[in-house]
């Protein structure tokens, strides 16, 4: 039963026990002859008829507390229990489903803060893209399944070959962002290198395909490398902006590589042509 319910419960037995007592002593009084006797047996109804109509209302009270300190208890137990789903579900909002790591929008939020930590105090900062190569061969020939596990088997790899502080990210499809704070260009380059190592040597498997007695898919990742610092107005946006070009730059020239961003050299204005000599 409700403790509402049951409180009203106790408060209305307690006054009509109180009202039969009452009446109780008003018939023994007016009944008795020896009017001091009579008095006696009266003060003792009266006594219980206080004493139960007290009874009645301590407890509501007791049950009103009671049914007001569980409600309590339940609303601390309920927003506990909220908070604990909202953490899980800002987490998952965070989360490539696929692998487990940063999606895009986390890796990007992480990634400026870093940015703003790193130029403010004048410390370096190096942004690598990473991209399968020819994965789409991967899903084509081995179905999309395996290509889902190759994805989860490079998410890793590369974390298991970078330090904790790093962040790495899924940035799309077969792309990864990994930020390397506290990290120059010739370190950042050095990292991607054992990186496309780590890949090229990786057999990617699983208890089905390949099928028994081939042999494992092997597969490559070109990296492109950039760092700061760069130019004042620019945001993190910008540096992986330049990581991206030189990702691009390293499928140009042939995948499985690594390449650092490098400025474009400025287009020189066309030469004029020679003047025609009139004698001609
Ligand atoms: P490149 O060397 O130029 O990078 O070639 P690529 O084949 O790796 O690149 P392309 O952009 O042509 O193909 C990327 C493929 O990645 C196509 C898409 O079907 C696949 N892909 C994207 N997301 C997923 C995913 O979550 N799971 C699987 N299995 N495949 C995905
Ligand atoms: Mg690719
Ligand atoms: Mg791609």
């Amino acid at each position: 039963m409700r403790y509402a319910v049951r409180a009203q419960l106790s408060l209305v037995l307690g006054v009509a026990l109180s009202l039969v007592c009452l009446a109780a002593g008003l018939v023994m009084t007016h009944d008795t002859e020896d009017h001091h006797h009579a008095l006696g047996i009266g003060d003792q109804f009266w006594a219980l008829a206080f004493g139960t109509l007290v009874a009645g209302l301590v407890g509501q009270l007791v049950l009103n507390n009671r049914a007001a300190f569980r409600r309590e208890r339940n609303l601390v137990r309920t927003a506990a229990q909220l908070r604990e789903v909202s953490a899980e579900l800002d987490r998952l909002a965070r989360t490539d489903a696929l692998t487990g790591i940063a999606n895009r929008r986390a890796f990007f939020d992480v990634l400026g803060i870093e940015f703003r930590r790193s130029r403010r105090y004048a410390r370096e900062l190096s942004v690598l893209m990473l991209d399968l190569d020819h994965f789409k061969g991967v899903n084509d020939r081995w179905g999309h399944p395996f290509g889902d596990h190759v994805l989860r088997q490079t998410a890793d790899v590369i974390a298991a070959n970078v330090r904790e502080s790093d962040l790495l990210g899924r940035y799309g499809g077969e792309e990864f962002a990994l930020a390397l704070p506290e990290t120059g260009e010739q370190s950042a380059l050095a990292v991607a290198e054992k990186l496309r190592a780590a890949i090229e040597a990786h057999e990617f498997r699983t208890p089905t395909t390949p099928p028994a007695g081939e042999p494992a898919v092997r597969l490559t990742i070109s990296i492109g490398v950039a760092s700061l610092p760069i130019e004042d107005e620019q945001d993190e946006v910008e540096l992986i902006g330049r990581a991206d070009q030189a990702l691009y730059e390293a499928k140009r020239t042939g995948r499985n590589r690594v390449v650092p961003y490098r400025k474009p050299a400025p287009v020189q204005p066309a030469e004029e042509p020679l003047a025609r000599s009139d004698a001609s």
